[in-house]
């Protein structure tokens, strides 16, 4: 039997996370005020049908304890049994239909034959059709003191308001890592697993806080009836996140090292699939940390774009590796296609949903502030310091970029150096490090070694000084440092 049905919980006390929702319920039973319908939603794994299950188990039970099913009555023993007609359980997704409902509703007239009351767990509810849906409506308007619905759905927006005002509502989160780690020791203890603890951080990060993802990941894992992270590593190609980050960025570089890496881990062995995959999962973080800040972020698109069009082709390609090695290849290659074609878009001749979110960006990262010059030099004394240098600043253009945060304003700079001509690795770098301005000196404490290589070229030096110079902030000196 799969590990997953086998440590169903049975009890809420066998029942991991959830805290709330399980007092709650808990004491609904215990001081015997239970309602005629419930309705549980929230993502997969995250307990709602084994919460359905054990609530109405112990609706039933004859002495619940604390709130919890007995578990050695007759009710719960039958139930146990699944020789219990009176809890029915009805996966909407392949009951969809009103005759179904219509089913219920005519057998929800008799009386429950062995417990209190007749129980209807319904699955997946939102996949109900419309008219089974009025159907079940006219049953919750009026139900029988001697039924209860418990219905459970992972698209709580699919489900009519009012079916919904007429339960009460449990919402389900994600488990934490520490509950889905919590629940697989139980496991590995009563099974007799040796497992260690990177091992027990891998599933619970692999798993995005679902239960039944987590425990099925575990129980494919174990080998001779123990789960080491060395194994996992090498079967299914982990890097570690440092390499992973590594790889990333120099990709997000055009560093042509990334192609040697990659043959290095296809000779391991690696799973070359999951590898991209995982890098796929780091862009989008990155993406939408980028977004949040207003940053450009078309590269990171066409990145993703080209990664997850190698990944889907993969699968049907005879040289799988070559197929992913392609799709390097064709970032690697896109210094000045993916430049070029980034001008096009602003300029609307492509006219995609992106040129959207890049023109948002622009806007929130480059307000352009078109006040009188002494406002413009107020602003400037906010934001670097009331100093000779600022009042001293010539102001060039009624255009000038001034960040809204603090700090120096390198979206402004990249703008203006972009203008001149710069290329794209220069203004990544420049995002990618710590810049600050120290009277005349523009200082840059980079990450990447790259970065630094980078913006120590002349002509990045170059347009650096220019584009400042157009913002009204001369330099006398730029300090690259790592
Ligand atoms: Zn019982």
């Amino acid at each position: 039997m799969a590990l997953y049905l086998k440590y169903r919980p049975l009890t809420f006390s066998d029942l991991t996370g959830q805290e709330f929702i399980k007092k709650t319920l808990k004491t609904a039973i215990s001081e015997d005020k239970t309602v005629g319908a419930y309705i549980f939603t929230g993502p997969r794994g995250t307990g709602k049908t084994s919460t359905a299950r054990i609530f109405a188990k112990a609706i039933n039970c004859e002495n619940p304890i604390d709130g919890d099913p007995c578990g050695v009555c007759e009710t719960c023993v039958a139930f146990g049994n699944n020789s219990l007609i009176d809890i029915i359980e009805i996966d909407a997704a392949s009951h969809t239909g009103v005759d179904n409902i219509r089913e219920i509703i005519e057998k929800a007239q008799f009386q429950p034959t062995h417990t209190k009351y007749k129980i209807y767990i319904i699955d997946e509810v939102h996949m109900l059709s419309k008219g089974a849906f009025n159907a079940l409506l006219k049953i919750l308007e009026e139900p029988p003191a001697h039924i209860k619905f418990i219905l459970a759905t992972t698209d709580i927006h699919k489900v009519p308001d009012t079916i919904l005002s007429r339960c009460q509502r449990y919402d389900f989160k994600n488990f934490s890592e520490a509950d889905i780690k919590e629940r697989l020791s139980y496991i590995a203890s009563k099974e007799g697993i040796v497992v260690d603890e990177a091992s027990y951080h891998y599933v619970a990060e692999s798993s995005e806080g679902a239960m039944r993802n987590a425990v099925s990941l575990f129980e494919q894992l174990i080998v001779g009836g123990t789960i080491s992270y060395e194994y996992i590593k090498e079967t299914l190609g982990i890097l570690s996140k440092q390499e992973q980050q590594e790889f990333l960025q120099k990709l997000l570089h055009k560093d042509i090292s990334a192609l040697s890496d990659f043959e290095g881990y296809k000779n391991e062995g690696k799973n070359l699939k999951n590898f991209i995959k995982t890098i796929i999962q780091l862009l989008q973080t990155d993406s939408i940390e980028e977004l949040k800040k207003g940053n450009d972020i078309s590269r990171n698109i066409d990145m993703l774009d080209i990664l997850h069009t190698g990944l889907q082709q993969s699968k049907h390609s005879f040289d799988e590796s070559l197929t992913l090695k392609i799709a390097l290849l064709k970032i690697l290659n896109t210094v000045d296609y993916l430049g070029e074609r980034h001008e096009e878009k602003v300029a609307g001749k492509i006219p995609l949903v992106v040129t959207q979110i890049d023109k948002q960006a622009e806007t929130k990262n480059t307000p352009e502030i078109t006040q009188s010059k002494e406002n413009l030099v107020e602003a400037a004394k906010d934001i670097f310091g009331n100093n000779q240098e600022v009042n001293n600043a010539k102001i060039s253009s009624p255009k000038s970029h001034i960040s809204s945060g603090s700090g120096f304003d390198i979206e402004g700079l990249i703008v203006e150096m972009k203008k001149k001509g710069a290329k794209a690795a220069a203004s990544m770098s420049l995002r990618g490090s710590h810049v600050s301005l120290e009277g005349d000196v523009l200082s840059v404490q980079t990450k990447t070694q790259i970065a630094e290589q980078t913006l120590k070229k002349t002509d990045n030096q170059e347009f650096i000084f220019q584009a400042a110079t157009e913002m009204g902030i001369p330099l006398s000196r730029i300090q690259i440092l790592n």
